[in-house]
C-alpha cells in the first residue's frame, strides 16, 4: 500500500505544485514508485512542469466513463531515473470534477502499484480541496513566510484534522526563505506561527530564481542533482519523508533556532 499525502496550502501560489513535482522526482531516484496526481482542477499545471503536457492520452473521466483502463490514464516521467508516473484528474476545458468517492475509488486502485501518492491540491478550502484530501492519509502543508500563507495554513490543518488526518502525520514545509530577510529579522512573527508549529517542519526550501527557467524548460529544478541549495533542500525533505534523519541546511538551522528562540522569549 502507498502512503497517500496531499500537498496543500490553502492560500495560492506558495509552490505546491513545484514541491510536488519536485519531491516526486527526488523520491523516485531515491527507488521509490511514486504516482503524482494533479488533482488541481482549476489550474493544471503538474504536467507543464514536468514536461508531460503533450503526453496526457486518457484522464479519469475517460477511465470513469469506462473508454479505457485506470492503468492507461497514467503517464509515465521518462526524463527521471525512476519511476515517475503522473495521473490528472482533469482536461483542459474539462467542465466535470469527480466526486470525493470517486477520488477515494481511484487512489484505492493503484495504491497497490506505488510506495508513494502525492495529490497537488487546489488553491482555497472548498470543494477542490475536499476532493483533493479525501483519499490522503499524510499532509505536507506548503507555507510561505508571510502572515496570509500562516493563517491560511493553521485553517487548513484544522481541516486536516477534522478530516481524520492525525497531527503526527501533517508535516509544513516552508517555501521561498530568504536567508537575507531572516538575519535582518523581517520575517513575520513567531507568535503568528506558533500554532501552526505544532506541525512539525519537514523541509525549509530556499528561494530561488532559477525556479523560473526550470518550469519553463519542463524540467523541475531537482534535476541539477543537487547542485544548488534550492535543490539539496529538496532532497533533504524527500529523505525526510523517507524517514531518513537528516540535519537541516545551515539556511534552515539558522531559521529554525531563530523561531524557536523567539518563540522561547515570548
Ligand atoms: P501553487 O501550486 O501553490 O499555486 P506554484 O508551485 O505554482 O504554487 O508556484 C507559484 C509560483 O511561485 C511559480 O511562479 C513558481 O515558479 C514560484 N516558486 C515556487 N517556489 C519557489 C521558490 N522556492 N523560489 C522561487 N520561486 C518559487
Ligand atoms: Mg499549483
Amino acid at each position: 500500500m502507498a502512503r497517500i499525502i496531499v500537498v496543500t496550502s490553502g492560500k495560492g501560489g506558495v509552490g505546491k505544485t513545484t514541491v510536488t513535482a519536485n519531491l516526486g522526482v527526488c523520491l523516485s531516484e531515491l527507488g521509490s514508485k511514486v504516482l503524482l496526481i494533479d488533482a488541481d482542477t482549476g489550474l493544471r499545471n503538474l504536467d507543464l512542469m514536468l514536461g508531460l503536457e503533450n503526453r496526457i492520452v486518457f484522464n479519469c473521466f475517460d477511465f470513469l466513463d469506462g473508454k479505457c483502463t485506470i492503468e492507461q490514464t497514467l503517464v509515465r516521467d521518462k526524463q527521471t531515473d525512476g519511476d515517475l508516473l503522473l495521473l490528472s484528474l482533469t482536461k483542459n476545458g474539462e467542465e466535470r470534477s469527480i466526486s470525493e468517492d470517486e477520488m477515494k475509488d481511484i487512489v484505492l486502485k493503484v495504491s497497490d502499484k506505488f510506495d508513494y501518492i502525492l495529490i497537488d491540491s487546489p488553491a482555497g478550502v472548498e470543494e477542490g480541496f475536499r476532493i483533493a484530501i479525501a483519499a490522503a492519509k499524510e499532509a505536507l502543508v506548503v507555507i510561505t513566510p508571510e502572515l496570509a500563507s500562516i493563517r491560511d495554513a493553521d485553517k487548513v490543518i484544522g481541516l486536516l484534522l477534522s478530516k481524520s488526518i492525525p497531527q503526527e502525520k501533517i508535516n509544513l514545509v516552508i517555501n521561498r526563505v530568504r536567508p537575507e530577510m531572516v538575519q535582518r529579522n523581517n520575517m513575520i512573527s513567531v507568535d503568528d506561527i506558533v500554532d501552526i508549529l505544532s506541525a512539525d517542519i519537514i523541509g525549509v526550501i530556499p528561494e530561488d530564481k532559477n525556479i523560473i527557467i526550470s518550469t519553463n524548460r519542463g524540467e523541475p529544478i531537482v534535476k541539477d542533482k543537487g547542485k544548488s541549495l534550492i535543490s539539496q533542500s529538496l532532497k533533504d525533505t524527500a529523505n525526510r519523508i523517507g524517514g531518513k534523519k537528516v540535519p537541516f541546511l545551515d539556511l534552515e538551522s539558522n531559521w529554525i533556532k531563530r523561531l524557536f528562540f523567539k518563540r522561547q522569549r515570548s
